[in-house]
């Protein structure tokens, strides 16, 4: 059929963009790429510094995940796991199983961290539906918390930036304040202090609610699109035990901390601490295809068992859950890691000791107030008064400024407003992160002082 209707150039509505700005151009086009480089269309390279939106981990085109995926070319890409399976989807649920806390036994398969937050907070509510205990609706979450952006994922964040907006549509949490100990609500003497008040604020509040609460939902260790808020050492134990002994589920979204991120295969490993349910993404394929997984306990799983007519069924899927081409990268990634010895290399060699000199080196210069990381993945914060820990105005936009001033030496970052994000992948090299660290001090010091 031919249309009158005209053909943008480029017609595509991009995630997360002010459109108008583009003024009808596209953003930058990357065509190749290479172990932790990218290429764009005129052929200058740029350095990976945030794992193409924290997702890749092994380098892009690493032979063993790109072997993997054509092999499952050859045999099929895709059928369904609606009645169907594939020994690939099996044997990867199988291996995380084998590597992910004790007690999570079974793997639900989507295709996005947000379908994975979505899946865990269904089964959370289902579960105890199917318990009989049918007063409980209620989540409890951190404020600034990020789980993605479908409306169930956006109504358990706490991002007033990109939530606000949706108020009304949303269903109604229990917002715990968030550990931050850069950026603190209320006066405080000393780190001591101002962990003191936020451990007693969440016992509060999980006490006050856990006659109707389902769950207490938590990205482990650092809130990642918040800006890299680290926890405290132990806060994530504290909501684990408190969870436990006021009897609600403790959801773990893993999606950016998991597969080797902080150091750990998973952030949870960190404080010993085992979640009820986990929610896998980004990493899981080494950023090569869209996959996620929602674990779950025995016991959770358990109680959605019973004759059919019962409707116990958890009435949840997608048409690519757990597609084949996804569970091959995903498979080849965690036989790279083996195979490697990535945690290692990345984490207890002389990666993470330069990443952490780079951190500590940045956090001299005059704009820097806060560096906050663990293991490969941080984020520095730009403030306008270091002394007072003014943030610089909204619409300055330094952040911004700052990547776009890395882009010229070579080095491909996104920020989260004023806080520069550094999460190369894995496989960074000692010489990359030299131009990691230099590049992004160059870039700070230009626009900033
Ligand atoms: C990125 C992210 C999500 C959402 O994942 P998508 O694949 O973008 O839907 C959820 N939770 C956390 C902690 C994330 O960082």
């Amino acid at each position: 059929m031919l249309h009158k209707k005209e053909i943008p150039a480029d017609p595509v509505w991009y995630p997360f963009t002010q459109m108008q700005e583009l003024a009808g151009k596209s953003p930058l086009i990357i065509s190749a790429a290479n172990g932790c480089w990218l290429e764009d269309e005129k052929g200058k390279q740029y350095l990976d510094g945030v794992s193409s939106l924290w997702a890749n981990v092994h380098g892009h085109r690493h032979p063993v995940i790109d072997r993997a995926v054509k092999e499952q070319l050859g045999r099929v890409a895709h059928t369904t796991m609606l009645g169907l399976s594939h020994p690939g989807g099996i044997e990867l649920a199988r291996q995380l199983v084998r590597l992910t806390p004790e007690g999570l036994t079974r793997v639900f398969y989507s295709d996005s961290g947000a379908t994975a937050v979505e899946i865990a907070l269904k089964m959370a509510y289902q579960y105890w539906q199917l318990r009989g205990e049918k007063q409980r609706h209620k989540f409890l979450k951190l404020s600034e918390a990020y789980h993605g952006d479908t409306i169930g994922a956006v109504s358990l964040g706490g991002m007033d930036l990109f939530h606000e907006r949706f108020g009304r549509l949303l269903f109604a949490t229990v917002k715990v304040p968030t550990p931050h100990t850069y950026r603190h609500p209320f006066p405080v003497e000393g780190e001591k202090d101002i962990v003191d008040r936020y451990f007693a604020l969440a016992e509060e509040l999980i006490e006050k609610h856990s006659e109707q609460a389902c769950g207490f939902i938590v990205e482990p260790l650092i809130q990642g699109a918040a800006g890299m808020i680290v926890h405290p050492t132990g806060y994530l134990k504290h909501i684990r035990d408190l969870t436990r002994r006021h009897d609600m589920l403790l959801i773990a979204d893993e999606v950016a901390v998991g597969f080797g991120r902080t150091g750990k295969m998973f952030a949870s490993e960190w404080e010993d601490v085992s979640p009820d349910l986990l929610c896998l993404g980004k990493g899981i394929t080494a950023g090569y295809m869209p996959l996620a997984a929602t674990m779950a306990t025995e016991e959770i799983f358990s109680a959605f068992l019973g004759d059919f007519k019962e409707l116990k069924t958890f009435f949840h899927g997608h048409t690519y859950t757990g597609n084949p081409l996804a569970c091959a990268a995903a498979l080849a990634s965690l036989a790279v890691f083996a195979g490697e010895k990535t945690l290692d290399a990345a984490v207890f060699g002389p990666k993470a000791q330069k990443y952490n000199d780079g951190m500590k080196k940045l956090k001299q210069l005059e704009h820097v107030g806060s560096v906050r990381y663990k293991g490969l993945m941080g984020g520095v914060e730009l403030v306008k008064n270091k002394n007072t820990r003014e943030a610089y105005p909204f619409e300055e936009r330094v952040g911004n400024r700052v990547i776009m001033a890395a882009r010229k030496e070579g080095l491909m970052l996104r920020p989260l407003g004023d806080v520069i994000v550094l999460m190369p992948p894995l496989a960074v090299s000692l010489e990359e992160l030299d131009l990691l660290f230099t590049a992004t001090e160059k870039a700070i010091i230009k626009v900033t002082e």
